[in-house]
């Protein structure tokens, strides 16, 4: 066992950081007192290859693995979160293409996605369903031409202004996976949401009337994508446990520094035990999902069934983001719940991962369905 992340790790860390704070700050009140996305950031994170890290340099990858991507996510959450969601999804999008499309397709998406020429959105949820992705209502019919999608899609980030979307439907009773440019006749997007948390990010409906896509769109075959939804869900929690802990981390930083400001007659805050208490909380729920988070993504490296330990990672390190930003606004007193206050805007922002990939109900089930009886 190793616990010590390489020269390279640390290396990259740093550089991503030296990034985040000064190409992301600036963009904070665009995207949470706005609701904007910063279109401008995206040539500057693929500069960065922050789009494509674990993808084959052939498909404008960085050839890199997902510790480094779950070390890119902590440090952009940090400073932006909602920044880190985009490009979550972006990379969810790409991972679908690298593991089921054409070579020919891997080459038509996946360089424009991660050079940012390109944007990508991905659609499971629908109005009657999130959680039980069985139950999903869009279908697909098979034509002479190609396939007709009809349904609506839910929730969808990045929609309003994607190019390509995947997108789950029912094909002759079985989820199958396609892929849908943006601009085929009868795909629409409704007004964006506006939304407690991770705001900016551009959520929105996606209404599939009648599209129709070609043969090749329909992604890794016919039927038997359940399990390609599982994956790319997978993923998913990884890179917002990621995202978690980068909010933690920030929310420590925050109370610390408030705590040694705030006076108490005439000593700092920081100073009193009740104080101590709360950090020390903090410090060590943020330690215990650092390291959950990296084990999940060293054993995603390993190639290694990581279903149950993604579940427990997710649902152990979002519940506990709630905790640790709550707790930092506790430091704050009535300050922090003001929009003058970082912390106020790190709460609203880990609330909102209890519920993306699965809710911690849905993690609960999939690791009972696991342990050993
Ligand atoms: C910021 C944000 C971004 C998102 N982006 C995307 C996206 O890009 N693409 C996409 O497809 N979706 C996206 N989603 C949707 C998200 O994945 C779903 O909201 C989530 O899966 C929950 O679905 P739901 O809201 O329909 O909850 P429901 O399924 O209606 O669940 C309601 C409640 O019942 C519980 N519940 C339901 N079924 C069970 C069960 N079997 N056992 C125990 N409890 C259960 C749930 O835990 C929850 O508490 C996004 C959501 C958010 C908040």
């Amino acid at each position: 066992m190793d616990f010590n992340l390489t020269d390279q790790q640390e290396a990259f860390r740093k550089e991503v950081r030296k990034f985040t704070e000064a190409e992301l700050t600036p963009l904070v009140d665009i995207m949470d007192k706005d609701n904007d996305f910063p279109h401008q950031i995206r040539p500057k994170l693929a500069a960065m290859n922050l789009y494509g890290i674990p993808f084959d340099p052939k498909y404008g990858g960085a050839g890199s693995d997902h510790v480094h991507l779950t070390l890119a996510l902590e440090e952009i959450a940090k400073v932006l979160a909602p920044i880190a969601i985009h490009i979550q999804l972006q990379h969810v999008v790409n991972d679908r293409f690298n593991k089921l499309a054409t070579e020919q397709q891997k080459l038509q998406w996946m360089v424009p996605l991660c050079e940012a020429k390109k944007v990508g959105c991905f659609g499971f949820t629908e109005p009657d369903t999130g959680s039980n992705p069985k139950m999903i209502k869009t279908v697909a019919v098979e034509k002479s031409d190609g396939y007709v999608l009809n349904g609506t899609k839910r929730f969808i980030t990045n929609a309003p202004w994607a190019d390509v979307m995947c997108v789950f439907a029912k094909l002759e009773g079985d989820i199958s996976l396609f892929f849908v440019e943006t601009d085929r006749k009868g795909f629409s997007t409704t007004k964006k949401m506006d939304k407690l948390g991770l705001r900016g990010t551009d959520l929105s409906d996606v209404i599939l009337d009648d599209v129709l896509v070609p043969k090749d769109h329909l992604l890794g075959g016919k039927g038997g994508k359940f399990d390609a939804l599982k994956d790319a869900m997978t993923i998913g929690k990884l890179c917002l446990s990621a995202q978690c802990v980068g909010l933690m981390q920030a929310s420590l930083e925050e109370a610390i520094k408030y705590s040694m400001t705030r006076m108490h007659f005439d000593e700092p805050i920081f100073e009193l035990q009740a104080i101590h208490w709360l950090l020390a909380e903090m410090a060590a729920r943020l330690e215990a999902s650092r390291w959950l988070t990296y084990r999940a993504a060293f054993m995603k490296d390993q190639g290694l069934d990581t279903i149950k330990d993604m579940a427990i990672t997710k649902l152990f390190v979002t519940s506990t983001a709630v905790d640790v930003c709550r707790y930092g606004m506790q430091v704050h007193g009535a300050y922090g719940i003001s929009k003058e206050y970082k912390i106020e805007r790190l709460f609203r922002d880990a609330k909102m991962y209890e519920l993306l990939e699965g809710t911690s109900e849905i993690q609960r089930e999939l690791i009972v369905k696991r342990l050993p009886r």
